[in-house]
């Protein structure tokens, strides 16, 4: 066996997903949505805020890093029923990579596990596992 097919993921022959615009992901219980400034900037371009107000009314410190607030019960301060995301074409990676992330794609049980919450998951576009590997290096844990 060659060292390149020891090394190839589970997932070598890619994954499925397309979302449902179902919410799940960014509702529920509290989490975090994390920013960086630039993705800040992003935001608030897109909502037609200055950086100042944007960050006074939608960012939380969290160590050293930033988050989204959330709304009470923990869904995204910008999820809105039977809207959607209101930011969708600024979103984070964070939302971006989804469901593509590092705990999503470790083993065939995480994977299982993401089908039951995300009913994109597992169905629609197909995913290379070259697209995949992207996507979870772009995640920031
Ligand atoms: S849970 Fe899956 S299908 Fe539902 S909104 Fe999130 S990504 Fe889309």
């Amino acid at each position: 066996m060659s060292s390149r097919r020891a090394k190839e993921p589970w997932y070598k022959d890619g994954l499925s997903f397309e979302c449902t615009k179902c919410g799940a992901c960014c509702t529920g219980a509290p989490g975090y949505v994390w920013v960086t400034p630039e993705e800040i900037a992003a935001l608030a371009e897109h909502r037609g805020e200055t950086l100042d107000e944007f960050s006074m009314q939608f960012v939380r410190k969290v160590g050293r890093r930033y988050s989204l607030i959330e709304r009470p019960g923990g869904d995204c301060i910008f999820w809105e029923r039977g809207v959607g995301c209101t930011v969708y074409p600024a979103r984070p990676v964070q939302c971006r990579t989804w469901p593509f992330w590092p705990e999503n794609v470790e083993t065939p049980e995480d994977w299982r596990h993401v089908t039951e919450i995300c009913p994109g998951s597992g169905k629609g576009r197909h995913y290379s596992a070259d697209e995949i590997i992207t996507s979870i290096g772009m995640v920031r844990t």
